[in-house]
């Protein structure tokens, strides 16, 4: 989970359907606007590109026709992810990542090592119940609930593995001293694509940035402000 800005203003469609008898949010350019400001990834797990996207209503809307129309309410996120946070009433407590106060990558740490079968490691950096209830479902999300959720879980980590090992290999060849200068700048680049908000699973990589002096000082530019 990383910030994410949302574009404004809202669709003009949402408060004409708000109106009708049987409106649906889902409406003229809504699912592609959602699309392009969450990067095309779900806003929980990161995963890029996913193939059961939900639009979700960060707070329940329960008939409530203000929430099911409101543009700040919709996310961008994977059946798996929704699911989760479906299961406990205490998920309706959560961080908002389109909320520029609510810093993710300040309050929560993210972690994996880039091993087979590694579990990711999600923890809280400040005692609040509104991080505690965000770090629990993001465990929940990567590391399984249910045995079927596990098999879903275990299937993210996998590409999660895959991003982090990529991840390291750029990183070790940006400071292998028989490439050439031109070659080093190319990774580089690269690395920073890394790094932006459109690539998947980007809070692991800036954690893993953020908590290497050496790579702190050679990348910092490519973080988020
Ligand atoms: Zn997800």
């Amino acid at each position: 989970m990383i910030n994410i800005v949302r574009s404004q203003p809202e669709p003009k469609c949402l408060e004409i359907e708000k109106s009708k008898k049987d409106g649906s949010y889902a409406c003229d350019d809504v699912e592609l606007r959602l699309k392009n400001d969450f990067h095309n990834k779900c806003y929980l797990c990161e995963e890029k590109g996913i193939s059961t996207i939900n639009i979700e209503h960060f707070k329940p809307h329960k008939g409530n026709k203000d929430l099911k129309f409101d543009w700040n309410n919709l996310f961008w996120s994977s059946g798996h992810c929704n699911n989760t946070k479906l299961a406990k009433k205490e998920f309706d407590l959560i961080l908002n990542c389109t909320d520029p106060k609510h810093k993710i990558l300040e309050m929560i740490r993210f972690e994996i090592k880039p091993f087979p079968f590694e579990e990711a490691k999600i923890t809280a950096r400040f005692d609040e119940p509104i991080i505690q209830n965000t770090v629990m479902l993001l465990q929940m999300i990567y590391n399984g609930s249910t045995n079927h959720k596990e098999i879903e879980g275990a299937n993210i980590r996998q590409k999660l593995i895959e991003e982090i090992r990529d991840f390291g290999v750029l990183l070790s060849d940006y400071f292998d001293d028989t490439y050439l200068e031109y070659e080093k700048n190319e990774i580089k680049q690269r690395i920073r694509r890394k790094l932006s908000p459109q690539s998947a699973f980007t809070a692991f990589k800036i954690c893993i940035v953020q908590e290497n002096n050496t790579l702190l000082k050679e990348f910092s530019q490519f973080l988020p402000q």
